[in-house]
């Protein structure tokens, strides 16, 4: 047990939020308590399991070589950010079988770099050109890393025992005139607000932390990068929106034809909204280190 005692975000105190269990991998009824920080509005696993590993699938950090039916979500991506880097460098902390990478050398990222902690993927990436750093702690591992035009940490903020640390290790990491891109869960989402411990993307124990976009921007501006644009409406994001409600819907109605009905009409009457403001279940926020 690891107690967060303090907002690892902001110091606050935290306060209990929800109860959570892992109802798509172990499945094994483990209570899962999230705290709330009543000042910045970061979520915290509060009982972090010592076996955390065990609640990964074996093959979490690597699906060889990547799921091409995925591919317009990693254009998308790559669209929200390349015309600001305008290629060059990339670095990816994280980047499981490096997929994005590859995608990349089409926006014109040829120079690339990771930091990653899956054996198999490191490997598969050496195998592709990128300069792969393997370790499962991205901090330390971004020590020696040359600074990028573009450092990418998809989904992966949310997992990590340190978030702000990596964060401010990640903006160091970003040259003048270059970018950080910061993909995670929207704690303030309109999907998580409805469903609570039912949002898919608490997904229990696995999500660390849930991170409002105002304390990931704020670390980020701190580090000397400027927000030059958020969304939560990228393909990638839509499609997060499109998996959040239906744990909750399953789970408010008496059968499971009758949760995905709901969960249909859900997510067509709630899509409208979920596009205005940040309101979609994950952003996607990109900071600039202003030109030398
Ligand atoms: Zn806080």
């Amino acid at each position: 047990m690891h107690p967060q005692m303090t907002c690892v975000s902001c110091g606050g105190s935290p306060v209990k939020a929800f109860e959570a269990t892992d109802d798509y991998l172990r499945r094994d009824g483990v209570v899962f308590t999230y705290s709330r920080c009543p000042v910045c509005g970061t979520y915290a696993l509060v009982n972090r399991p010592e076996n955390l590993g065990d609640y990964y699938a074996d093959d979490a950090y690597y699906d060889g070589t990547g799921d091409a039916s995925q591919d317009h979500l990693r254009r998308g991506l790559l669209s929200t950010f390349a015309p600001w880097a305008g290629g060059g460098r990339m670095l990816d902390i994280g980047p499981g079988n490096g997929a994005l990478l590859r995608e990349a050398r089409n926006h014109g990222f040829t120079d690339q770099s990771a930091v990653e902690r899956d054996a198999r993927s490191c490997e598969l990436m050496r195998g592709d050109g990128v300069s792969v750093v393997e370790t499962a702690d991205p901090v330390a591992g971004l020590d020696g890393v040359e600074p990028a035009d573009a450092v990418v940490m998809a989904h992966v903020i949310e997992h990590v025992e340190e978030p702000m640390e990596l964060l401010t290790a990640a903006a160091s990491k970003v040259k003048p005139g270059g970018v950080l891109v910061v993909a995670t869960p929207n704690p303030e989402s309109l999907s998580f607000k409805v469903c609570r411990s039912r949002w898919r993307h608490v997904d229990a124990p696995r999500h660390l932390f849930l991170l409002p976009h105002a304390v990931v921007a704020d670390r980020a501006r701190r580090a000397g990068l400027e927000n030059v644009r958020t969304t939560t409406t990228d393909p990638s994001g839509l499609e997060c929106n499109r998996g959040a409600w239906w744990p909750w819907a399953l789970n408010v109605m008496p059968t499971k034809r009758s949760g995905h009905n709901l969960d249909r009409v859900v997510r067509r009457s709630a899509g409208i909204l979920e596009r205005r403001g940040l309101r979609g279940s994950t952003y996607t926020a990109v900071f600039r280190r202003p030109p030398a």
